[in-house]
């Protein structure tokens, strides 16, 4: 153990019998972009020597899950195991890992390899690694024998120690899970663009995503404006530390926001016409676009970026280091999710709950309930 660190509190609950030998899972996934959510069992390694086993606690369901498991975001491997914000306790470690142990509060995000070699991994941005990021669920895994990635909608995980968390004990396990992805997606574009007291934050959609850009830019000293198109929102944004929420689809409320933000981050899910968000920005101001809608986004106008020279950005998660700092940051402000737990009987209600905007921010799969594995992998 490095020195210094913490000793790791008794364990709330009992770790799994030591296993030795690649394990199977329990798991829920989707066999086909219309199937719903399952339940399957897939296969996981054997610890190699830089490798961490992770006894799954918790996994945030996040909408990229629903664009994947449904195939909209083009062709797919089935089956699938969604998940990448995962929560759960080291149960192995490889025999070169010294910087992980048993019991100890751990968190996989989006991705669990990149190339290690490029300019962007040797720069801490393993998320744009220049040949391409090994994704946490549906993605070939070239150092594993070309097997694909399965998420952690699962019992357990095994990921190389470079792209394990440190999850802080002060956290609550089930409310951290989301800072895994929806945490660490609106912590790097506002770090970026350098956010800080006296500056005004837009945030577009208040669902996982923007949520969490909320109480982040909140902690960073921001004053923070929400837009939603949900009327029933407006009170609990204000809970959420919002100074001021305004109806996207009232022309006038949106009129009277005109130039007044420095930074807006838009989370909406679906297509949306941005020009009407890029009149709220002052001079020199910047809209990071996080949401990834499976159908094209109405045109741009160049107009409206030119005359008060407006960057109109992209941004994907964030380096491993950057995410480790996002969790210290958040134990440091006592930041997390606001969640709805739920086992796995209520995944697909959950998924058709989140596509209607109906949730209150992030549901979060206890893996508790998914049962035993069968004794043959699916995947
Ligand atoms: P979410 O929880 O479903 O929230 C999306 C919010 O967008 C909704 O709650 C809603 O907020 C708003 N919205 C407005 N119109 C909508 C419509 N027609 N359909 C759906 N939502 C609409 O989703 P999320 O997990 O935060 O993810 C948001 C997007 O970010 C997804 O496209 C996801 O794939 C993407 N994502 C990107 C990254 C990245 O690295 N860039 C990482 C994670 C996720 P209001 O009710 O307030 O209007
Ligand atoms: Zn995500
Ligand atoms: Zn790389």
């Amino acid at each position: 153990m490095t020195p210094g660190r913490p000793v790791p509190p008794p364990l709330a609950k009992p770790l799994p019998a030591p296993a030795s030998g690649p394990q199977l899972a329990a798991a829920y996934g989707a066999t086909a972009g219309d199937s719903g959510l399952v339940p399957l069992t897939v296969a996981r390694r054997a610890p190699k020597d830089d490798d961490v086993e992770i006894a799954i606690e918790f996994c945030g369901l996040c909408h990229s899950d629903v664009h994947a498991t449904r195939g909209e975001w083009g062709t797919q491997k089935y089956p699938l195991v969604p998940g990448h914000e995962i929560v759960g306790r080291v149960s192995r470690v490889g025999a070169a890992v010294d910087d992980f142990a048993p019991g100890e509060l751990v968190g996989v995000g989006c991705m669990v390899d990149s190339c290690r070699e490029c300019d962007s991994c040797l720069d801490g941005l393993e998320q744009y690694c220049e040949n391409s990021i090994t994704g946490t669920y549906g993605a070939v895994d070239a150092r594993n024998g070309d097997t694909v990635t399965q998420g952690g909608y699962a019992t357990s995980v095994v990921v190389d120690r470079r792209y394990v968390l440190r999850v802080p004990e002060s956290l609550d396990p089930a409310a951290a899970a989301p800072l895994l992805c929806a945490g660490i997606t609106t912590y790097s574009p506002l770090r970026h663009f350098d956010v800080e007291a006296g500056d005004v934050v837009g945030v577009v959609g208040l669902g996982g995503l923007g949520h969490m850009a909320v109480k982040l830019a909140k902690a960073m000293g921001a004053e923070v404006k929400v837009f939603t198109t949900s009327e029933a929102k407006v009170a609990a944004a204000r809970e959420l530390g919002a100074d001021h929420v305004i109806l996207s689809r009232d022309e006038a409320s949106m009129e009277a926001a005109n130039r007044s933000i420095d930074v807006i981050i838009d989370t909406v899910a679906a297509p949306h016409d941005l020009n009407p968000y890029f009149r709220t920005l002052r001079r020199d101001g910047a809209l990071f676009q996080l949401g990834l809608p499976s159908d094209a986004m109405p045109p741009v106008n160049p107009g409206a970026l030119i005359r008060r020279r407006i960057a109109y950005a992209g941004s994907l998660i964030g380096g491993i280091a950057e995410t480790q700092e996002m969790l210290d940051f958040c134990a440091e402000h006592g930041v997390v999710s606001d969640v709805e737990v739920v086992g796995a009987d209520r995944l697909n209600e959950a998924y058709d709950r989140m596509v209607a905007g109906d949730v209150k921010y992030r549901f979060v799969l206890d893996t508790s309930t998914l049962g035993n594995p069968s004794e043959k992998a699916d995947a």
